[in-house]
């Protein structure tokens, strides 16, 4: 699934890292989230004390690394990055934290995916700024209280309600990020083009911008892509006719969907009749992990207007069955 391959060549992650956006207003987009975040870094700053800890919940690629990098950037304090699969022993946990100095800014992606005992230190930590080490086994075994620097949690999620309540309870803010719409990844890719120069047109603009499934990760990839044909070609200006042709060789469809999009719509309208179907079902039929089906792909789907989650499963609607080419059927919800 290449458009969001997290584990593209060293180069194109170069590239990632020059783009990312190094202040809140350089962040486009996500005017709720900026402006509350802004008030609880301001609030935080004047009263010279660390902020709540921070929840961070959205789709993949919508700029959540970005803003946990903008929080440590605002408040002057260094970042140290982890993330929930990494802290499989709570020992893992207990050196990151009592490595920390005061007011740093401990980034834990896919923070949902944290191991149980992790998770319990973690609830200490964040609440009173201490952890418990465990010295010694069995009966013999005690535990010593550890103080640590009060620092900042930033905790990034794509499935919030995989949180156990005690976790989410412990973040003073939760920040839900929204896909982008048009105009906002119009000038995501301005602002991109601007450091790559590449000489983007307002209409090659709009035609991606408009495809990339209202992600700035795609976004920016999907202009690399379309760089890569103009230079190869065209003359190297990317216009609206040298994006759609690019587009087209990459397998991005008119509405911006990519393979495994399709491909999960596909086995729904044509192997499940349109559904409902569980998500696990659908899973196996495209090859995938369900994780990534729910995670990556539905969330884009359902805002698209072309899958729906019932509480018996997974729903085509007529939309979708348009869209593959198909007539939908009376039962197919609008
Ligand atoms: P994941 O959850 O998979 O880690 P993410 O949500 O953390 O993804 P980032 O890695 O922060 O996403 O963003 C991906 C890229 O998208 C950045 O390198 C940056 O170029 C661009 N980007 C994201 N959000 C914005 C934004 N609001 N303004 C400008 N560029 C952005």
């Amino acid at each position: 699934h290449t458009d969001m391959d997290p584990h593209a060549a060293p180069a194109e992650h170069d590239l990632e890292t020059s783009l990312r956006p190094r202040t809140l207003d350089e962040f486009v987009g996500q005017h709720r989230v900026r402006e509350q975040l802004e008030l609880v870094l301001t609030g935080a700053l004047r009263r010279g004390s660390p902020p709540d800890h921070v929840l961070l919940s959205g789709p993949p690629g919508l700029g959540k690394t970005s803003l946990a990098m903008i929080i440590a950037a605002e408040l002057g304090s260094a970042l140290r990055v982890t993330s929930g699969p990494a802290l499989e022993r709570a020992g893992d946990l207990a050196s990151m934290l009592s490595n920390l100095s005061e007011g740093d800014v401990l980034f834990i992606d896919e923070i949902h995916r944290i191991a149980r005992p992790a998770e319990e230190m973690l609830y200490l930590a964040m609440e009173d700024f201490r952890v418990d080490v465990v010295v010694g086994k069995g009966p013999g075994a005690t535990s010593i209280p550890l103080e640590i620097a009060p620092f900042t949690l930033v905790g990034a999620t794509t499935r919030s309600g995989a949180l156990t309540g005690p976790l989410r309870d412990r973040f003073g803010f939760t920040a839900h990020m929204e896909f982008y719409v048009p105009s906002e990844l119009e000038r995501v890719l301005r602002r991109a083009a601007g450091i790559l120069g590449v000489d983007l047109r307002p209409d090659g603009a709009h035609e991606i911008a408009r495809r990339s499934r209202g992600t700035p990760r795609i976004a920016n990839r999907l202009l690399r892509r379309v760089r890569d044909y103009a230079e190869v070609r065209a003359d190297g200006a990317v216009t609206l006719e040298v994006a759609r042709a690019a587009l087209k060789v990459y397998d991005v469809d008119d509405l911006g969907l990519d393979r495994l999009d399709r491909a999960v719509l596909g086995a729904l309208v044509r192997s499940f009749g349109g559904g409902p179907v569980g998500v696990s079902t659908l899973a196996v039929a495209v090859g995938e992990e369900p994780a990534t089906v729910e995670e990556v792909c539905e969330p884009y789907l359902v805002r698209a207007g072309m899958l729906a989650r019932t509480p018996r499963g997974r729903v085509a609607t007529a939309l979708a069955w348009r869209h593959l080419g198909v007539e939908p059927p009376a039962s197919a919800p609008g």
